[in-house]
């Protein structure tokens, strides 16, 4: 399954909680986490995602009825790797029944649907596809180690000038890399620090 037009996707899991990266940190959101991913990432924290056949396969309509069931304004579609799938059948539905749509991906597959806000994570173990970068409202690069500093700056010369730009401690080795990117932001402040809000305040 992938990148065919299609009304039914599969789900990993689905909840309402607050933004906790990024951007729209503490700002409530529904977040919905497709199943599915290729990128590989050896620190990923939600590897249970990766074999798209564990996930069950939901219709949209339930799964916009789902979100219709909160006071939700903001859909935040995740992953795994959300753009292993069109998502232009979810955005359409989310946008007609009244909602924001918000995505969060690797860019490592062709960009579908339509979005209201776009963070782009690049990760070195398979590089963004270059047609997503432009179209980026929010470059947020998960910081592992402190070779990931050049690997942002070269995605931050590449975005539009409109971007956002977040640096991000993978969360193993926040307490060893935090101090770092603060000096590192501190000596070129066009970046900003997000922190994983929602694991500090234990929420999903
Ligand atoms: S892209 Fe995301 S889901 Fe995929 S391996 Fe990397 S961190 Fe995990």
């Amino acid at each position: 399954m992938s990148n065919e037009k299609n009304n039914i996707l599969p789900v990993m899991e689905h909840f309402y909680t607050l933004q906790g990266e990024g951007y729209h940190q503490g700002k409530a959101a529904y977040f919905i986490r497709l199943g599915g991913c290729d990128v590989g990432c050896v620190w990923c924290d939600v590897k249970d995602s990766w074999d798209v056949s564990k996930h069950p396969l939901l219709n949209i309509e339930d799964i916009v009825l789902n979100v219709s069931k909160t006071a939700a304004k903001i859909v935040v579609v995740t992953g795994g790797e959300p753009l292993m799938h069109d998502l232009s059948e979810l955005t359409d539905a989310l946008h007609n029944a009244g909602f924001k749509t918000n995505i969060e991906t690797s860019g490592a597959h062709p960009l579908s649907g339509s979005w209201d806000w776009i963070c782009l994570s690049p990760k070195k173990f398979k590089a963004p596809l270059p047609g997503i970068i432009p179209f980026a409202n929010e470059l947020k690069i998960v910081v592992f180690n402190r070779s990931d500093f050049d690997w942002a700056e070269k995605y931050a010369a590449l975005v539009s000038p409109s971007c956002k730009l977040y640096l991000q401690p993978e969360w193993d080795k926040a307490a060893e890399m935090t101090p770092s990117i603060i000096d590192y932001i501190k000596g070129n402040p066009k970046w900003e620090l997000s922190l994983q809000l929602h694991k500090y305040i234990n929420v999903p």
